[in-house]
């Protein structure tokens, strides 16, 4: 069977189409720019409170990083606990954390509430050290976790990883039972009917270009034409763009890429990963893996930097099959059915940032931990506007920094030394 260059989620639900042939109206309470996963749950959570909202999407409705992900809806954030506490302190480290703890909770509720079929499941996650020494960075995690938030998660030696793995290259884990797994194209669909059924305009293949204050707000000039909107939140993850070059300048886009394979029988998946969790190492140049619905081992890397090219997706799909196999002999004879890539917003501090820059409001820089803490901070954004106090955000109490010496104006000419960088680290620690 040839490799389908597709995304797997795609073919499992009909993604919604936005308005098409409709104008764009000529003035708006808010708009937000993105229809991705922190977009559009913000713009259901303002039209539940009344605020009249469109989503001015460049593309197709929830056709980003929202998804192409892993589906994997997880605590905590990119960095580790003591990394944040280190820079930004205990408290706020413990504010952030327990957002990104009750972003589950979040995710759970909207789903619940707005009947989302995406296969929602609280099977966990299970962090993998590659290294004797990742181990010990796990119990200093899990030691973080119960003494500062309060939160369990499990130790698993490498004596009994068996019962969490079917594989031999790790040298122990970690589990928290509190993460999630969804189908990540599913969940977006929902939450965009969900937004639609709330009151807010979906505008697909409508560009913003640019956005020029005016005394009533924002003049937007879009691909479709131009319109006043009182407010404007910029929901545009790793395809951030010139038309905010404010926020262009702080993301730096960085690819990742997933393959999925033919279904595998039942017993084989459960060999694999017993508890049908959601999985992934402690490598800088990390593997994700996990079970879809129907058997197929979805499996990604970071296996190239740059953002996805019909050429990056190929050899990553190369790359990410001999790593699966090194990781799961037992899967040599499967064959790799889809091969897609999406674009991640790396920020310089790998912090997740939502406030408000020249008056325009934003979330953005998730790290690739967008699934739940983006839902979470949409939501969360989306009262502050309403209740007025964006600037109490604890995500405010830290900078969103540009680029050292202000080296990057957008296009990422440092991409391979990055990925040179993360291959070395991996090689030393
Ligand atoms: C391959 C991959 C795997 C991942 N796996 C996971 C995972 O398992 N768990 C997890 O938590 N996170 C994961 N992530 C990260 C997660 O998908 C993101 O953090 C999350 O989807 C961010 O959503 P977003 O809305 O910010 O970005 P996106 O979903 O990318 O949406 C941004 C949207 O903005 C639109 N846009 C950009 N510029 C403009 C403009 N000028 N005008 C109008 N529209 C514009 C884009 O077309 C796009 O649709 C993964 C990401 C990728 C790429």
């Amino acid at each position: 069977m040839p490799l389908k260059e597709k995304i797997y989620w795609h073919d499992t639900v009909k993604m919604p189409t936005g308005e098409i042939l409709n104008d764009l109206p000529s003035s708006i309470d808010l708009a937000v720019i993105g229809s991705g996963i922190p977009g559009l749950a913000s713009a259901r959570q303002l039209a539940r409170h009344g605020i009249s909202v469109i989503v001015l999407e460049a593309e197709t409705i929830g056709g980003g990083a929202s998804s192409r992900n892993g589906g994997m809806a997880l605590t905590g954030l990119k960095l580790d606990a003591e990394v944040v506490a280190a820079r930004y302190g205990v408290d706020l480290t413990r504010q952030l954390f327990d957002d990104s703890i009750a972003s589950l909770n979040t995710v759970e509720q909207i789903i619940t509430q707005e009947q989302i079929d995406c296969g929602f499941a609280r099977t966990g996650h299970l962090l993998l050290a590659n290294k004797p020494a990742h181990y010990t960075a796990l119990q200093h995690e899990a030691e973080w976790y119960a003494q500062h938030f309060n939160h369990p998660t499990r130790l698993v030696p490498r004596s009994e990883l068996s019962s969490e793995i079917g594989s031999e290259v790790y040298y122990g884990g970690l589990v928290d039972e509190t993460s999630a797994g969804l189908n990540p194209a599913q969940y977006v669909a929902g939450l965009a009917q969900a937004a639609e059924r709330a009151g807010v305009k979906l505008y697909s293949s409508t560009r913003l270009n640019q956005i020029e204050k005016v005394s009533s707000g924002f003049k937007l000039k879009t691909s479709r034409g131009e319109l006043i909107a009182g407010r404007v939140l910029v929901a545009t993850g790793g395809y951030t763009g010139a038309a905010t070059p404010q926020f262009q300048r702080r993301i730096i886009p960085i690819g990742s890429y997933i393959i999925a394979t033919r279904p595998v029988p039942e017993d084989l998946a459960r060999q694999l990963i017993p508890h049908n969790r959601m999985v992934f190492d402690y490598k800088h140049f990390l593997n994700y893996y996990r079970f879809s619905k129907d058997q197929r081992m979805v499996f990604g890397g970071r296996a190239a930097f740059f953002p996805e090219t019909s050429s990056t997706i190929r050899t990553s799909a190369r790359i990410l099959r001999d790593e699966m196999v090194q990781i799961f002999p037992q899967l040599k004879d499967c064959e790799v059915e889809y091969a897609w890539g999406g674009t991640l917003d790396f920020p310089f501090d790998q912090m997740p940032h939502t406030g408000q820059l020249d008056g325009i409001y934003y979330t953005l820089g998730f790290a690739g931990h967008g699934v739940a803490l983006g839902t979470h901070l949409g939501v969360r954004m989306a009262d502050a506007i309403i209740a007025g106090t964006v600037g109490e955000l604890p995500y405010n109490a830290y900078p969103f920094p540009n680029a050292p010496l202000g080296l990057y104006n957008g296009k990422p000419w440092f991409l391979p030394l990055i990925g040179l960088w993360h291959r070395i680290l991996d090689w030393l620690y």
